[in-house]
């Protein structure tokens, strides 16, 4: 069924096509390379200048026929328009080039058409990369092949042709991917679908971009939702296949994965099983739970023994910069959680973190609700330090919640101030709920910045995981 639809046919005319291509992102080189060895001759642009891209050490790959930098071209006079995720479908020139009838394509949109093995999608507010990780890693320990990617930033195109029909392939998927894909995967999960990115998309078009993984699906197609979830619940009525559903709080209807106490339990076809025990986990915090039974669920959707699941569980440590503890200082232990970038995601790390916390709020804000943050902050901060171009708002909605709410400009500053304040028994946490953008490129230099000014402060000891 999936080889019939992923037919050489549906794919984009390319021989002697002439190619424009937005980005010159590591997407957007991915594409150019294979629409160059595909016979194209391609054309990229970008909205960025010269001095911004070779920062970003954005160069077009070899064979590129031209390239425009500070601006998208028109894509009038071109076969077919490549975009990077980071391109908006309501972009002028995108709109454009459908108004034209020229043919719009992604890196998602043709890894799902060319990819013959079986794909597993994973999309979600939050919990994605780390859901993505932990099912690589229990494919890893079953000893299938796979192939783990998607938004973890490699290319894509160069490694899906060579994958065979017998393998699986892991995808995590964001809702910027989801943009431009005309296929969804043969296993699509959702983890959970709150506010987030409400700065580029409304609400129902944002939740209309999580439904693109499963609206494609077929009556052979598996859609795994969370079932705690109310906006993932709602996605039931477009399931087209089978439905499974993940749940903390219980047993779920049909096929899933929920908690039962501290037990993990599967049903599948009937069949119930207990794979694993949270107190085996070594990743911190509830929403770490959540994303450890959704891992179980897709697991056991692909047929993976349940010993395999259970190893990978029991050894997977969490990714980089998602509440990882950086090491102890001033009697008090150090979490980098610099991907918290929307208040959502604060509240779940606050909600990890047992001790008194020292809260960094800060850098670029997307103009989210701060109640929820407010009132959990309330209840778990000793102090929070509000640093970066949206330390004011954040200063204002900590203001009454939590005392003393400190206003600094730069994080080597909040690192300070905490440091100031911090005693035995404490933790401090950078979970700024604002993006990186306002100082550094990407939330992981952000961490690692953060990471750097901790390993200065006197009498720093480097946590032993
Ligand atoms: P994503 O890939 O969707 O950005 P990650 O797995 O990288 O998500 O996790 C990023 C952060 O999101 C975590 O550090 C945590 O604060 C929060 N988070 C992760 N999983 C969940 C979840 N299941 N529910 C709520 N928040 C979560």
């Amino acid at each position: 069924m999936m080889v019939e639809r992923q037919t050489a046919a549906e794919l984009p005319e390319t021989a002697g096509a002439r190619a424009l291509v937005y980005s010159l992102g590591i997407e957007g080189r991915d594409l150019a390379r294979w629409l160059l060895a595909r016979g194209a001759t391609v054309t990229m642009a970008d909205t960025r200048n010269a001095e911004q891209l070779e920062a970003a050490g954005a160069e077009p790959p070899e064979g590129v026929e031209r390239t425009i930098r500070g601006e998208l071209l028109d894509p009038q006079g071109f076969d077919l328009l490549a975009v990077s995720q980071s391109v908006l479908r309501s972009d002028p020139n995108v709109v454009r080039a459908r108004e034209l009838g020229t043919p719009v394509v992604s890196q998602m949109a043709l890894a799902l058409r060319l990819c013959r093995g079986r794909v597993i999608g994973i999309t979600g507010s939050s919990g994605k990369s780390t859901t993505t990780a932990l099912v690589g890693e229990m494919a890893e320990c079953a000893d299938i092949e796979h192939l783990v990617g998607g938004n973890l930033g490699g290319s894509l195109l160069d490694r899906i042709e060579e994958v065979p029909e017998t393998a699986s392939v892991i995808l995590e998927m964001s809702h910027t991917q989801l943009q431009y894909t005309d296929r969804s995967p043969e296993i699509a999960a959702v983890t959970n679908v709150t506010p987030n990115h409400l700065d580029q998309f409304s609400w129902p078009e944002y939740v209309d971009l999580k439904r693109n993984i499963l609206r494609y699906q077929d009556a052979d197609g598996l859609a795994i939702l969370n079932a705690d979830d109310e906006t993932s619940r709602e996605l039931r009525s477009d399931v087209r296949g089978r439905l499974a559903e993940v749940s903390l709080a219980g047993p779920v209807a049909g096929d899933g994965t929920w908690l039962d106490g501290d037990a993990i339990v599967s049903r599948q076809g009937g069949a119930t099983d207990t794979v694993a025990s949270t107190a085996d986990l070594r990743m911190r915090g509830r929403h770490n739970v959540a994303n450890a039974v959704m891992a179980t669920a897709i697991a056991g959707a692909m047929g993976l023994a349940s010993e395999a699941i259970a190893d990978a569980l029991g050894s997977f440590p969490g990714l980089p910069h998602r509440l990882q503890v950086v090491g102890r200082a001033h009697g008090a232990v150090w979490i980098n959680d610099s991907i918290a970038t929307s208040p959502e995601r604060t509240v779940a790390a606050l909600e990890a973190v047992s001790e008194p916390a020292i809260l960094l709020l800060g850098g670029r804000e997307k103009a989210l609700p701060l109640d929820k943050l407010r009132a959990v902050a309330g209840e778990r901060c000793r102090a929070a330090i509000c640093f970066g171009e949206a330390a004011t708002p954040f200063a204002r909605a900590m203001a009454g919640a939590v005392d003393p709410v400190v206003r600094v400009e730069t994080l080597d500053e909040a690192v300070a101030a905490a440091a100031a304040i911090a005693r035995e028994g404490d933790a401090v946490l950078l979970s700024p709920a604002g993006t990186s953008f306002d100082a550094y490129p990407r939330f992981e230099a952000r961490g690692a910045a953060f990471a750097a000014f901790v390993a200065a402060l006197d009498g720093f000891e480097e946590a032993l995981s």
